[in-house]
């Protein structure tokens, strides 16, 4: 594996990474690729390191993805389950961190429900002048940079399977459509999609899509929201979003963060804005479909398209996600040392 120059501490939020990040973390993802289709899909990079995930929220793809790509490096790992951990007995969650730094925890990958806890504790990391690095593995509605990343593998790797490079994606139309409100992935993915030149465009019900949606998320960073406020187009309406597009990448409705009745049914839900072959049929010829996962089969896209080979993404954005995963943990593991 060559050395790459890699500066970054903690992987927070992506509204601040470089091209030059995103191309790294394409190119190693690439080479670890080629890694888990050996035979003996495991390197000794990050051997005695202890990686520790830290899930305040339920998870099955991230934290088993994370997890496996840990084990893949030879790292150790070490995992935390919230319903058996001192947290019932009153432990805060910096202490039950400080508890894993002194045990002697490289870096740690957190998913809570409330936006900033991964930030929180990464600063207390720093502070304490730990070396340790976070991961965000999904926090509120704030952001899900490793989804996103594996995302934007996915979709460069299916435009350019042997030499991703993110320079495909410029001018590439990409509809996300679902419950945008609630969504860290799509936060995360409107950061990387545009920085990357791709056309945005959003598609929900209006509850589920404010109109100054994406002028307020362009909002903190001056330079990049100019590139977001043209590249980002929002639709009440799902044809305009899937007409001619690239990639339609659909969302989960989150009912767990739902507080209101924001839907009519799931039933009128689908037929207004569920993906389907007719819907499909508006797109680009050779569109892909993507989804995060979990997925609402029948809800957000039908289920026979979910299996559909030709047409679905979903079970590679899985599959690479461990590649990816595998990146970051390298990158950041072996930048610390
Ligand atoms: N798995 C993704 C997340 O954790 C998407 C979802 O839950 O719908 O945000």
């Amino acid at each position: 594996m060559a050395e790459a120059t890699w500066n970054r501490h903690h992987i927070i939020s992506l509204a601040d990474f470089t091209l030059a990040e995103y191309e790294t973390v394409l190119q190693t993802a690439t080479s670890f690729l080629e890694v888990l289709s050996r035979r003996t899909k495991k390197v000794p990079t990050l051997q005695g390191q202890v990686v520790t995930h830290l899930f305040f929220e339920p998870s099955t793809r991230t934290r088993s993805s994370f997890e496996l790509a840990a084990k893949r490096l030879s790292a150790d790992t070490l995992n935390f389950a919230p319903g058996t951990s001192s947290l019932t007995k009153g432990e805060t969650i910096l202490d039950t961190a400080k508890t894993y730094l002194a045990m002697g925890t490289d870096l740690m990958v957190i998913r809570h429900q409330q936006a900033g806890v991964p930030l929180a504790i990464a600063q207390e990391m720093d502070r304490l002048g730990s070396g340790v690095g976070v991961f965000n593995a999904g926090d509120g509605q704030h952001e899900h940079p490793s989804q996103a990343l594996l995302d934007l593998f996915t979709i460069c790797t299916s435009l350019s399977p042997d030499y991703p490079q993110i320079s495909a994606l410029k001018g590439k139309k990409i509809a996300i459509v679902g419950d945008i409100l609630h969504s860290r992935v799509a936060r995360s993915n409107l950061w990387s999609l545009t920085a990357c030149g791709a056309d945005v465009h959003l598609a929900a019900p209006p509850t589920l899509l404010p109109k100054q949606f994406s002028a307020s998320f362009a909002a903190p960073l001056a330079e990049q929201s100019k590139a977001i406020s043209t590249q980002i187009k929002t639709h009440w309406k799902i044809e305009p979003a899937v007409q001619d597009a690239d990639f339609v990448m659909t969302l989960r409705l989150q009912k767990e963060r739902m507080t209101r009745y924001l839907l009519p049914s799931l039933r009128e839900y689908h037929q207004q804005f569920g993906i389907t072959r007719d819907r499909l049929a508006l797109c680009k010829p050779d569109v892909k479909v993507l989804h995060p996962g979990p997925v609402n089969r029948g809800v957000e896209i039908s289920s026979d398209l979910m299996d559909d080979p030709a047409l679905s993404l979903i079970p590679k954005q899985v599959a690479n996600g461990v590649a990816v995963r595998m990146a970051l943990l390298y990158l950041m593991g072996t930048s610390r040392n």
